[in-house]
């Protein structure tokens, strides 16, 4: 922990003095949050959620970030028993294998709670980036989506 504390020190410091924008790959979000300006969120290669850290990490859109944001421990016993979470169902498919529309529909528990008629359209198109306030984000249904993460 102090070696990965004093790597992100020595990294912040080299972007302050030198002005330099730094790309950092992680799958730790705590250590995501302390660095980073902005976040892109990646599901099988691609890029689901894309904005300010604060929104992402505050408000997230796709349901995926709202799952991986509500599987993050939060450091106050009481709050992480009683809150709720975004669950997943089912495994990471291979990458090579052809998934037709939203790659991310096998898991999603936005689309298992939508009707026929949106469920179709994440059959059938895979969703690009979209803007919604200050993020663009890779579904069909943000508007639809009522899932609660805490
Ligand atoms: S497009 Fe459909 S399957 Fe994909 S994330 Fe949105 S609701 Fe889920």
């Amino acid at each position: 922990m102090s070696i990965q504390a004093g790597v992100i020190n020595l990294l912040q410091d080299v972007r302050d003095k030198l002005g330099l924008a730094l790309i950092f790959v992680a799958h730790d979000l705590a250590v995501v949050r302390q660095i980073a300006d902005e976040v892109a969120v990646m599901y099988l290669g691609r890029i689901v959620e894309y904005g300010p850290i604060a929104s992402v990490f505050d408000r997230p859109k796709h349901p995926y970030t709202q799952a991986l944001m509500s599987a993050a421990p939060i450091p106050d016993p009481e709050i992480e028993r009683n809150r709720e979470r975004v669950l997943l169902d089912g495994d990471l498919p291979s990458p090579a294998e052809r998934i037709d529309g939203c790659r991310f529909r096998t898991r999603c528990p936005l689309y298992r709670i939508l009707g026929p008629e949106q469920r179709a359209r994440c059959d059938a198109d895979d969703p690009q980036l979209v803007t919604h306030g200050d993020e663009q984000v890779a579904c069909h249904h943000v508007e639809r989506n009522t899932l609660i993460v805490g």
